[in-house]
């Protein structure tokens, strides 16, 4: 292929990851996977190991690198509560630090990097929708904030080394993701709901269950991502991508019930300190920048996602 590039994906034996760096390398480029496997396993990127053009790296970001690439995705970092909340000195490390040794790479390669951040930069939203102009209502001093204030920080970074260095910077605000190789572990409603509802277990709905997401599934964020990657220099983001479709999760466990032929009862346990009430994203700037939106409704991703652990569980 004419334009394939040597691209770094931090994080790639993830579950969004994995995804990105399949796709890279079906577009035709040179793919670096960097990852410690904290959350993330070999059995993402197995099938890639082969692959001429594939490579696998065990390494930390909050340790500095240097490898030799056109792009960077900066995807590395714990991202569910369960995980992030282990040990939370290192999440906000992993963002910061991380962040800083891949802007420094960047910058000596003049490469164009990517951040992965997240909506949960918006906090508790006091705006429903969150259009990028939202500063967020975050709890510096919570559970989450490790995670949250960590992905604030390095989009300060972010901007702050292109202000400064003028490295080829894009933040993209990534909203709930769901699909094919979520940790099966790591606790998140999508996962949890499913893998409950496929064993015939109760379905844990935390708090009343009248909290919403607006879910997403992994292909249509990929697209996203690699889209952002592509715009023009001076388009820097941050840009919201997600699927603005918003579901009270209650609804989501009713929905996943019904589609697994479920004989799985609902419970109701305590509503983890700082969880948002409501979250939608505005991707009118995704639509106008990017010419994206997405494409996989909730009822045809929950059907691919459940299929994926229903073949996991028989494994
Ligand atoms: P994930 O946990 O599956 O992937 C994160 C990957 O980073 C894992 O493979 C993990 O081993 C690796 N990692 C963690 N700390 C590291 C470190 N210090 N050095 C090297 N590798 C490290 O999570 P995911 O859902 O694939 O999320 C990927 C990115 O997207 C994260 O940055 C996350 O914050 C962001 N994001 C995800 C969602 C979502 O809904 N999935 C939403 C918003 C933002
Ligand atoms: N949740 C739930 N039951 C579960 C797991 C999560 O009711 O078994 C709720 C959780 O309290 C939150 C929502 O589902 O309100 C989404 O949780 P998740 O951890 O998937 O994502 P985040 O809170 O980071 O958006």
């Amino acid at each position: 292929m004419k334009d394939n590039k040597r691209i770094l994906v931090t994080g790639g034996a993830g579950f969004v990851g994995s995804h990105l760096c399949e796709r890279l390398l079906n577009d035709g480029h040179e793919v670096i996977c960097l990852d410690n496997l904290f959350t993330g396993r070999k059995q993402n990127i197995v099938h890639l190991l082969p692959h001429p053009y594939f490579e696998f790296i065990r390494h930390d970001i909050i340790n500095p690198i240097l490898v030799e690439v056109d792009e960077i995705y900066n995807l590395a970092c714990p991202a569910s509560p369960i995980h992030y909340q282990y040990n939370p000195i290192k999440t906000i490390k992993t963002s910061v630090m991380g962040a800083v040794n891949m802007l420094g790479m960047a910058k000596r390669l003049n490469a164009t990097i990517l951040q992965a951040s997240t909506s949960e930069v918006y906090g508790n939203p006091l705006v429903h929708p969150q259009p990028e102009s939202y500063w967020g209502n975050v709890n510096p001093i919570g559970t989450r904030s490790c995670y949250d204030e960590g992905k604030r920080a390095a989009e300060t970074l972010f901007r702050d080394y292109n202000y400064q260095n003028n490295v080829n910077t894009k933040i993209i605000r990534i909203f709930n993701t769901y699909g094919p190789r979520m940790h099966p572990n790591d606790g998140r409603v999508v996962s949890n709901f499913i893998i409950q509802a496929l064993q015939n277990h109760d379905i844990t709905v935390y708090g009343d269950g009248g909290q919403t997401r607006s879910f997403q599934y992994v292909d249509d964020l990929i697209e996203g991502m690699i889209r952002l990657m592509n715009t023009p220099e001076s388009f820097r983001g941050p840009v919201n991508v997600g699927n603005p479709g918003e579901f009270k999760i209650i609804e989501l466990a009713e929905k996943v019930i019904a589609m697994t032929n479920s004989k799985s009862k609902i419970i109701y346990k305590d509503l983890p300190s700082d969880d948002p009430m409501m979250r939608k994203p505005d991707i009118s700037l995704a639509k106008e920048a990017l010419d994206w939106e997405p494409k996989v409704m909730l009822d045809e991703g929950l059907a691919k996602t459940i299929k994926y652990f229903q073949e996991l569980i028989n494994e």
